[in-house]
């Protein structure tokens, strides 16, 4: 397939991709969060096209962005948290789980009933739905299994010769998937954690909670969010995370750096007392928003260093830590070793 590379992300380029998916076709744009391979949600065939594509497990749902919250009204039936909710995080990067409407085809929602829904804050993703006339139906732009995508390259990489086109927005600023969530009556459950914390939440719902799958290995053959039992964001080259005292993990880096050919991710502060060779920072200790931003990032880099295995700092689970940590731990398939 030929892919239309628009790389300025003008009124003129935005037409185009809008074009595309009004006729059916893949666009991969970006959000805030990570790139995104789009389609026009109410279009079966396009939408059965996105998980071919990104060769996505048929059972995986996808969300469906939207231009402004009230279009939430066509697709599912909403209640009056979900209008809290929207009043201080949307447009954002927030996806809520809803009830849905006939309206959605099941191609989107894997046979569920519920449709997960969100609108972008990205001015370039609300230009493309609001210019295509469709909500967009987009899981993120990488291909199964691999980092999502957080640049142009990124993409390039991934899904050139897959889609119709890739609009570049630059670097994504937040660099890790949207928080979902699942309305339960008057409260709600976190089923991936995100920018929007739970801290962040239970200031609006306070019965709130966290799915016990966002730290632990999934064992549930039919989990909340069927996302949670496949394994994900993992580079080429397996992931071990190491938990323990700085020092502890320093030396542990140290003696790992001389006697194999592995990739280190560290700290910021770790750098200057490990060994340089094939060590990446993703952020201070305590910069969780930092750390968000780099991983994808740092992953991929990897994967063009050919190390035989990946040693990684463990991040704390506070606020936006909650995401870095469950997204790793997930590239690790559940691997840590306490020094
Ligand atoms: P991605 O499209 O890669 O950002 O992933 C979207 C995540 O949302 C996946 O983990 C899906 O399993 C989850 N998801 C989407 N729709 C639903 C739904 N209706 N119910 C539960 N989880 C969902
Ligand atoms: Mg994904």
């Amino acid at each position: 397939m030929h892919t239309l590379l628009l790389q300025d992300p003008t009124e003129e380029n935005i037409e185009k991709a809008a074009a595309i998916i009004k006729n059916g076709g893949l666009v991969v744009m970006p959000t805030e969060t990570v790139y995104g391979l789009g389609a026009d949600a109410l279009n079966k065939t396009a939408v059965t096209n996105v998980y071919k594509a990104k060769g996505r497990p048929m059972d995986n749902p996808l969300i469906v962005h939207l231009a402004k919250a009230e279009d939430a009204e066509k697709y599912a039936y909403t209640s009056p948290l979900f209008y809290k909710l929207a009043e201080k995080f949307m447009p954002g990067p927030l996806t809520v789980i809803m009830p849905k409407k006939d309206i959605v085809p099941l191609e989107v929602t894997c046979g569920l009933d519920t449709v997960a829904l969100r609108v972008p804050s990205n001015e370039i993703a609300h230009k493309l739905i609001e210019k295509s006339g469709c909500p967009i139906a987009a899981p993120s732009a990488n291909l199964s299994g691999k980092p999502s995508p957080t640049t142009f390259d990124h993409v390039v990489t991934d899904m050139y010769g897959r889609v119709d086109a890739i609009l570049d927005g630059g670097p994504c600023t937040v660099g890790l998937e949207s928080t979902v969530i699942i309305l339960k009556g008057d409260g709600a459950e976190i089923l991936r954690p995100g920018k929007i914390t739970y801290e962040d939440l239970r200031e609006i719902i306070p019965y709130i909670t966290v799915n016990q799958a966002v730290k632990n290995q999934c064992v549930d053959a039919k989990p909340a969010s069927p996302g949670m039992k496949y394994r994900h964001y993992a580079p080429k080259s397996p992931v071990v995370l190491v938990y323990g005292e700085d020092e502890k993990v320093i030396e542990f880096f140290r003696n790992k750096q001389q006697c194999e050919n592995c990739g280190i991710l560290c700290f910021d502060e770790d750098k200057p007392r490990i060994l340089p060779n094939n060590a990446l920072t993703f952020g201070k200790h305590d910069d969780e928003d930092t750390q968000a931003h780099e991983l994808f990032q740092k992953l991929r880099c990897f994967d063009v260093m050919s190390v035989d295995k990946i040693y990684a700092r463990v991040p704390s689970e506070n606020g936006v830590g909650l995401a870095v940590y469950n997204r790793l731990i997930r590239a690790a398939g559940f691997e840590i070793i306490n020094v």
